[in-house]
Order: structure tokens, then sequence, then C-alpha cells
């Protein structure tokens, strides 16, 4: 359904902006706290390298490497704090160098030593044994006396890299939960107020001809939703209106044409009993008579087809066996099926429908009166009645010439006819499917054809069952009914 299309085209919508808006976020987030710690680490390396300098190194040549030794492993412990810390003179002569850290992380005797500089700190990297990198600052230090020290102090990246690894666990596996979720409640969140509107176009689907009666459900929403129902249902309301004032003005043209019809056959009739009366007034009057009477069968049609449309016509149903039906009809039409030498067969299945026998009985002539019209001689005639998804079905079908694809739709408006000059000739005015289908549709039933052209068509009646019957082929009755067999 196009609702369905809609909700998901915006639920679509909603989780890629969230899903870049949650990438971006991610990104942030990751880099921010990478740069933060990266910072926070060079921070203490500066801070632990000054210290050194101006808390210990300033003293050393008044109390010796060793009292400065002992000071910095009371103060910093780098080997159980995970540091790595080194003091070379000038002359290239190492006073101190923490050992290798507890947690095996830092191997001390395994960093490189840096020339001697003057300046500022600086930060280098390298990279361990066991794949850790070691960050690592060297900082010149000159004593009082003038004697250069360079200062160095490292600490590895790892805790650094544990973070960020657990930081991008949690986006990675956070992130596509967060998605699903919204998807999942977008798709919520859209039924909810998307609801009314697939009811409404439900139930507007189902406000055909026949039922223009009924009105959209109005939600009293206040909003554009309950606006949209009271438009529709004032749209069906006019249309209700206009198509029952063209099923009154056609009732009425048909019964006003009826009196004076009557009344001009009455006359003709008996202008054609007198006695003395030229032979071509006799014949003008014969051919006035049969017009009159083929316009007063197709207003008897018009009157039958708006009295059943507008309901004033009300069927009379009643139990009645569809097989009994349907061996009637065939018994009262295979006359007509011999003249044009065409077998006749019938496949029903007993079953009970609620119907207007005689209505019914108009409908099944009508059918296989075209049936037999429109095939050739020698053709063939088949009515088949099953039940299919708890419905009596009826199929009147031909091996006849068949209805043209683009004249199909059109076979059940009135005055249409597939092929004018022959159908006139046969005596039909286009109305008689009109009337089929104002039947079936007044029993609640429905009519649908399908032809191919030249090879025949199936004219197929659904209508209710007065009893739920199962869709297994009950015990079916067949009769073959041939131009020779019947007579
Ligand atoms: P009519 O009373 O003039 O036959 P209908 O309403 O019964 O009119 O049928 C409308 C048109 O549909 C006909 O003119 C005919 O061309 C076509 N039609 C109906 N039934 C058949 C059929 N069984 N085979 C071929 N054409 C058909």
């Amino acid at each position: 359904m196009r609702l369905n299309s809609l909700r998901a085209r915006v639920v679509t919508w909603y989780v890629g902006m969230l899903a870049a808006a949650l990438m971006v976020f991610g990104a942030t987030l990751y880099f921010g706290v990478q740069g933060y710690l990266k910072t926070s680490l060079q921070h203490s390396l500066t801070g632990e390298a000054q210290a050194i300098g101006t808390t210990f190194l300033a003293f050393e040549e008044q109390k010796g490497p060793a009292w400065m030794a002992g000071e910095i492993i009371e103060a910093y412990a780098p080997e159980l704090s995970g540091r790595f810390i080194r003091i070379t003179r000038h002359d290239g002569t190492v006073l101190y160098q923490s050992g290798d850290t507890r947690d095996g992380v830092i191997d001390a005797s395994s960093i490189s030593r840096p020339d001697f500089y003057d300046g500022g700190g600086r930060f280098r990297s390298e990279r361990q044994a066991g794949a850790h990198d070691i960050l690592l600052y060297a900082q010149p230090f000159r004593s009082t006396s003038g004697t250069n020290y360079l200062i160095e102090t490292g600490s590895s990246v790892a805790p650094i890299e544990r973070v960020l690894s657990s930081l991008r666990g949690i986006l990675l596996l956070a992130t596509p939960l967060i998605l699903i979720a919204a998807a999942l409640g977008g798709q919520l969140l859209m039924k909810l107020p998307l609801q009314p509107l697939v009811t409404l176009s439900e139930r507007a689907e189902h406000v055909g001809t026949s039922k223009l009666g009924e009105r959209l459900p109005v939600p009293s929403t206040h909003d554009e939703m309950e606006r949209l129902a009271l438009s529709l249902n004032r749209m069906i309301e006019r249309l209700e209106d206009a198509l029952s004032h063209n099923r009154r003005f056609s009732a009425d043209v048909s019964h006003e044409l009826r009196t004076p019809l009557a009344i001009m056959r009455g006359e003709l009739e008996q202008v054609l009993r007198e006695p003395v009366l030229r032979s071509s007034v006799r014949d003008s009057v014969a051919s006035t008579l049969e017009e009159i009477s083929r316009m007063a069968k197709i207003v008897e049609s018009l009157l039958a087809i708006a009295r059943l449309d507008s309901g004033v016509d009300s069927i009379d149903p009643k139990p009645a066996d569809v097989s009994t039906l349907c061996q009637w009809v065939v018994e009262q039409l295979h006359l007509l099926a011999e003249e044009k030498e065409i077998v006749m067969q019938v496949r029903t299945t007993p079953m009970t429908v609620l119907i207007d026998t005689a209505r019914m009985k108009q409908v099944l002539v009508n059918l296989i009166d075209n049936a037999i019209k429109y095939t050739p001689i020698g053709g063939r005639v088949e009515l088949t009645s099953f039940v299919s998804e708890r419905m009596a079905v009826i199929e009147v079908s031909d091996t006849g010439i068949g209805i043209p694809p683009a004249d199909l739709p059109h076979v059940f408006d009135r005055f249409f006819r597939a092929d004018k000059v022959r159908s006139r000739a046969s005596g039909g005015a286009g109305l008689g499917l009109s009337i089929v289908k104002a039947i079936c549709s007044a029993h609640g039933g429905s009519i649908a054809v399908q032809s191919t052209e030249g090879a025949g068509t199936v004219v197929r009646i659904e209508l209710p069952l007065a009893l739920p019957t199962s869709d297994k082929p009950a015990a079916s009755t067949q009769t073959m009914l041939t131009h020779t067999s019947i007579s």
C-alpha cells in the first residue's frame, strides 16, 4: 500500500539523518577523548621533568647522584607507576635511569639515547618490542653552576590505546543498536498518526457506486486528517446527489415514455385492424409499430436498471439451488442452440444461494443468449457452477467471436455494443449486460468478463452462498446437451 511506502520513506530519511548525526557525534567524541588523553599525558611528562629538574637535579652537584636517585625513586617509584625516567650529564654519564616497569610494558634498556641539544623540551615516540608505543619527553636542564643535563621522562601509551579501543567498541556496538531502535520506534510512531489515513483510504476503497450511502469515519483530531475526512464526505455526498439525480431522471423519463408509447402502439394496432388500408400505408404502420415495440423494450430495460440501481425495485431473495436454476435455463435455450448446431454443456455443483429466482433466470438467459448469439455455427457454450472462496460462482463460457480488448471495460455500460452493426442486426440495444450487472449488484454479488477475440468469452458471476460451504468441489452433476441429444 502507498501509505506503507510513505512511512518507509519517512523512516528511512529519519534513520539516515540520525545515522549521520551519530557518526559525527561518535567521531567528535572519539577524537576529542584521544586528544584529551594525549595532552594529559604530555602535561604529566613535562610536569614530571620540570619537577625533577628544579627539585632534585639542582642539588645533584652538592648531594651526589645517589641522593638524587633515592629521592626520585621515593617521589615517583617509576617501575611501579609504569614510568621511565633517565638523567644524563652532558659528558654522557647516565646519573639515573629507571629499570623495566613491573608490568613489563617498558623495557628501559632498549630506549635509545638522544643527542644533547639546547633549547626547549621535545617529544618523541618509540615502539617497544611488545608493539607498544612509548611517549618520551626530553628536557635540557642547566644547573646554577652551568652543568648541562638532559632529563627524560616517558610513559607507555597503552592505557590510552585501551581507553580508545573500548570507546571504539562502544560506539560501533551502540550506533547500530540505536539505529535499529530508532527505525522500529519510528515505524511505530509513524504508524499511529498515519493509522486514520490508512483507515480512511481503506474505507474510501469500499465506498463504490452501490455503497455511496456510506460515509468515511471522521477522527475528532481537529487537524488536517479530520478536515480531509470531512471534505471527502462532502464530496461523496455531492456525488451521491448527482448519481441519484441521474438515476431518478432516467427512471422518470422511462416511466413518462411508457404511457405515450403504449397509447401509440394501441392506436397503430387499431389502424392495422382497419379493413380498407392501402398496402403502402399498412407496411409503414407495421414498421412503425415494430420500432415502437423496440423502443418500448428499451424504455422497460432502462426503467428496470434505474429502479434496481436506486433500490426502488428491491429483489426478493429466497434460498434456491443453483443446479436446478442452471438446468432450467439450459432447457429453455437448447432449441436456440440447436438452431446453430451449438453444443451446450452444463457442469453444476449443488449449492444453495439466496436469490430472486425470476431475476437470476433473467440474468442467465441473457448471458446464454449472448453466448449463443455471438458463437458461430458448430461452437460450444458451457454453463459451470462451483464454490470458490465462500462464494457461489456461475460461469458462462463460449467459443465465440470474443470481445476486442478495448471494448471489454465498456460491455456493462448502457447502450454499449461492441460491434454496433451486428448487435443491432441481432436485436440488442446494448442494455442486456447493464441489467445483468444491476441484478447481480442488487444480490450483493459481482460480475466480470474475460474474453479473447476470436477464441471466446467467459462471463463469471459471484453470489454470496446462503450457507457456508467448503471450497472443495462437491459431487457435481454433469449433463451434456447437444443439438441432437435433446430433441
Ligand atoms: P446486446 O443486448 O446488444 O447484446 P449486451 O449488453 O448484452 O448488449 O452486450 C453488450 C455487447 O457486448 C454486445 O454488443 C456484444 O458485442 C458484446 N458481448 C456480450 N456478450 C458477448 C459474448 N458472449 N461474446 C461476444 N461478445 C459479447
